[in-house]
C-alpha cells in the first residue's frame, strides 16, 4: 500500500484470488496479509493494477527477490484477466469496482478456469 490515499498495487489476476479466497494460502504470513488486503478491497481502497509483484506479493514465499517464481504463468493470467475487463497496467480503480468487474465479466460467464484453470488452487475456486 502506498501514500496518504490508500493505493492498492495489484497484479489483475489477484482479482479473482480474492474473490475465491477462503482463509487458505502459501503461508500463515500471507494468509494474513491476503485477508487484510481483501477487507481493504471492500472498504473501497483504490487498486492501481501493476504487472509486477505486488502488495499479495509482498507476503508470498514464492516472491523471490521482487520476481514471482512463476512469473511466466501468472503473467499470462494477468493479460486475460485485463483482456476481459477491459482494463490495462497501472489504471487505477475502486476496490469494489474492480472486485465487481471482475464478477461480472469473469466469474458469473464461466471464464474462470480459462484464466488460471492450471493453477494448484483450482479446486478452491469453484462457485
Ligand atoms: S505465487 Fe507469484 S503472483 Fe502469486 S502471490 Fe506469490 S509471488 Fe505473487
Amino acid at each position: 500500500m502506498s501514500g496518504s490515499e490508500c493505493v492498492l498495487r495489484l497484479r489483475p489476476h489477484h482479482g479473482l484470488c480474492a474473490s475465491f479466497f477462503q482463509g487458505r494460502g502459501y503461508s500463515a504470513a500471507f494468509v494474513r496479509q491476503m485477508s487484510e488486503i481483501i477487507e481493504t478491497l471492500y472498504c473501497g481502497a483504490t487498486v492501481e493494477l501493476t504487472d509486477s509483484t505486488d502488495d499479495i506479493c509482498a507476503a508470498c514465499p514464492h516472491n523471490i527477490n521482487g520476481v514471482c517464481d512463476t512469473e511466466q504463468k501468472v503473467r499470462q493470467y494477468d493479460q486475460r484477466v485485463l483482456d476481459r475487463i477491459g482494463r490495462h497496467t497501472g489504471d487505477r480503480l475502486n476496490g469494489r469496482e474492480f472486485l465487481a468487474l471482475v464478477r461480472e465479466q469473469i466469474i458469473l460467464p464461466g471464464q474462470r478456469s480459462f484464466i488460471c484453470g492450471d493453477c494448484e488452487w483450482d479446486s478452491l475456486c469453484q462457485m
